[in-house]
C-alpha cells in the first residue's frame, strides 16, 4: 500500500466501519478473483457498503482520490468483468450487504429490491405472492441482481421472457463522481426521452453501479411439461421449433438443443446421467424442450403430445420422452446441465458463446466446424445451447485429455475461425456472456468504427476520467 492510500482508506473506513474495508490479503483475496479463478488481480481494498448513500460516498471518495472502481457482485461473471487489474490501486465495491426486498406490487407485478440481492433471494421473494422473477441461470444462488443486470444475464427462459433487459423497468444508478439518479420508476409506458435505464444495463459496471431496481415479474406457472428428443438433424430441430413456437408461443420457455458429439461426451464421462433418459454414445442430437402451463390442467400437455406425435410421422424427431415426474424432468436437465463437468472431465476446453439468426444455425455448425478443422484436427466441436435464441456454445474438446495442452496453444487461432464465421452470418461473438477484460480486443475487432465510437463517447461522456472499471468492455 502507498503512503497516498492511507488517507482514502481511513475516509472509506469512516463512511462504512473499518471492518467493511478489507486490506488483509486473507479477507482481500477473494474479492480478486472470479468464481472459477479464471481471472486474478490485485486491489487496495475492497469495500461493503449497506446503502446507496454509502456507494454514493464511497464512489465521491474514490474519484476525488483519482481512484479506480470495480463493481461487483456474485463473481459468477464469465468474462473476468468484475475482476480488478494487478494494479493494487483500485477499490473493489461489493454490494453484497445491499440485499433487501424495498417493495412488491401483486397488481403491477413487479419488485423493487437492493441491486445486491442474490437473484434466488429475489426469485423466492416473488414465489411468496405465486410471482417469478423468469430469469433462469445456473448461478443464481451467488449472482446478485446488480451483475445480472450489469451483464445483462441471458439463460434458459430468454425464448419466452426476453433477456435481463426486458425485465428491468427502473433502475438506481450511482455515477462516476457520486451523483445518484434515481430511475426507480414501474412504468410499461414511459417515453419520456431517452430510455437511460437502459445504457446502464449490460454495461458491465463500466457507467456507473447499480445500487437498486424494479423488475417486471410475471405469473407463476401452475405446470411444466418437459420433453427430452432425439432429433434427426439440426434442419429437423428448426423445424420442430418453428411448429411448436406458433402452436404454443405463450407456453415454449425452453427449447435447447444438445450436438451428436456433445451427447456422446455426457455418455461417456456421466454414464449414469445418460442412462436415466436411454441415451448411449450414438443416440445423436437431442433436444430438451420445457412449456410451462398458467393452467393447471391437463389438457396442454395432450396438445403437445400430438405434436411431438406429428413431428415423428414428419421424421424430424426419432424419439420423444415426456417427463412423468419432476423427478424425471429433473433427470433431464441435470443431463443438460452436466455439458460443462463432462467437457472438464475431457481435459482443456475452449469456450465460445455465439449467436446468428436462428434461420442460419445450420450453417454456423456446418461452416464454422469447416473452419476450426482447417485450423486442426485436434479440436472437436462440442456445440449445445439455446437453440430458440439463436444461441449455441460453440466450445471444442480436445479428442484425448493427453493433447489438452495443444488445444490451448491453437486456442486463439481457433476462436478467430468461428467468429470470422460468426461475423459473415450476421452475428455476436457474445451472446450472453459479455465482454468483461477477456473480450475487449474482440470487440474493437469487430465493432470496429462507428459502433465502437459510439460506444467510446457515451464512456467518456459519463466517465471522462476512466474510473468506473476500467479496462472493460471498451
Ligand atoms: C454456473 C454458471 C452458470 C451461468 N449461466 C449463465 C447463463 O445461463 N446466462 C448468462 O447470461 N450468464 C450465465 N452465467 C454468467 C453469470 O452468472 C452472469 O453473468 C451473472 O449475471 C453475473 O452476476 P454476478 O453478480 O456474479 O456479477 P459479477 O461477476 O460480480 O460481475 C459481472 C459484471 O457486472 C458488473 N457488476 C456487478 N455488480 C454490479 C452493479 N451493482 N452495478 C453495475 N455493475 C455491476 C461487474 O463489474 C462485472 O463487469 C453463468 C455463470 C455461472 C458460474
Amino acid at each position: 500500500m502507498t503512503l497516498a492510500a492511507e488517507p482514502l482508506l481511513t475516509a472509506l473506513a469512516a463512511v462504512v466501519g473499518t471492518d467493511r474495508v478489507l486490506t488483509d490479503p486473507a479477507d482481500l483475496t477473494p474479492y480478486e478473483t472470479d468464481w472459477r479463478g479464471h481471472f486474478k488481480g490485485k486491489a487496495l481494498c475492497a469495500v461493503l457498503p449497506g446503502s446507496t448513500a454509502e456507494v454514493a460516498e464511497i464512489v465521491r471518495l474514490c474519484a476525488e482520490a483519482g481512484v479506480a472502481v470495480i463493481p461487483q457482485g456474485g463473481r459468477t461473471g464469465l468474462v473476468g468483468g468484475g475482476v480488478p487489474n494487478d494494479a493494487g490501486t483500485a477499490v473493489v465495491l461489493n454490494l453484497a450487504r445491499m440485499n433487501k426486498v424495498r417493495s412488491l406490487d401483486p397488481m403491477a407485478m413487479t419488485i423493487a429490491v437492493d441491486a445486491g440481492i442474490t437473484l434466488a433471494a429475489a426469485r423466492q421473494h416473488a414465489a411468496t405472492a405465486q410471482l417469478n422473477l423468469p430469469i433462469l441461470i445456473g448461478s443464481e444462488g451467488s449472482a446478485q441482481i446488480g451483475g445480472v443486470i450489469g451483464t445483462n444475464a441471458g439463460g434458459s427462459n430468454v425464448l419466452r421472457y426476453g433477456m435481463t433487459r426486458n425485465l428491468v423497468m427502473g433502475l438506481e444508478v450511482v455515477l462516476p463522481d457520486g451523483r445518484i439518479w434515481n430511475g426507480m420508476r414501474a412504468l410499461t409506458k414511459d417515453n419520456t426521452g431517452y430510455a437511460l435505464r437502459h445504457l446502464f444495463i449490460g454495461s458491465e459496471g463500466t457507467l456507473g453501479i447499480v445500487t437498486g431496481a424494479v423488475l417486471q415479474l410475471a405469473p407463476e406457472p401452475q405446470r411444466t411439461t418437459t420433453a427430452f428428443c432425439p432429433v434427426v438433424d439440426i434442419s429437423s430441430a428448426l423445424s420442430l421449433l418453428d411448429s411448436l413456437r406458433r402452436a404454443h408461443f405463450d407456453a415454449l420457455v425452453a427449447f435447447e438443443y444438445i450436438s451428436a458429439a456433445t451427447v456422446a461426451l455426457i455418455a461417456k464421462y456421466r454414464p449414469e446421467l445418460a442412462s436415466t433418459l436411454s441415451v448411449t454414445t450414438e443416440t445423436g442430437d437431442c433436444l430438451l424442450i420445457e412449456f410451462a402451463h398458467m393452467r393447471a390442467s391437463e389438457e396442454a400437455d395432450a396438445a403437445i403430445e400430438t405434436d411431438l406425435g406429428n413431428a415423428f410421422e414428419h421424421g424430424w424427431i426419432t424419439d420423444a420422452l415426456i417427463a412423468s415426474s419432476e423427478t424425471q424432468r429433473k433427470a433431464m436437465w441435470a443431463f443438460r446441465e452436466a455439458i460443462s463437468f463432462a467437457q472438464n472431465d475431457a481435459g482443456y476446453s475452449v469456450k465460445n458463446d455465439v449467436s446468428v439468426p436462428v434461420a442460419r444455425i445450420p450453417d454456423l455448425l456446418s461452416e464454422a466446424t469447416a473452419a476450426v478443422a482447417a485450423v486442426t484436427p485436434v479440436a472437436q466441436p462440442i456445440c449445445y445451447g439455446h437453440l430458440g435464441d439463436g444461441n449455441i456454445h460453440f466450445n471444442f474438446s480436445p479428442a484425448t485429455p493427453e493433447i489438452s495442452g495443444e488445444l490451448r496453444t491453437l486456442e486463439p487461432a481457433i476462436v478467430a475461425a468461428l467468429n470470422g464465421v460468426v461475423q459473415s452470418l450476421d452475428g455476436s461473438f457474445s451472446a450472453e456472456h459479455g465482454i468483461g477484460q477477456a473480450k475487449v480486443e474482440t470487440l474493437a475487432k469487430f465493432r470496429a468504427g462507428m459502433e465502437l465510437e459510439l460506444m467510446r463517447a457515451i464512456k467518456t461522456l459519463l466517465d471522462p476520467d476512466n474510473r468506473m472499471n476500467p479496462g472493460k468492455v471498451v
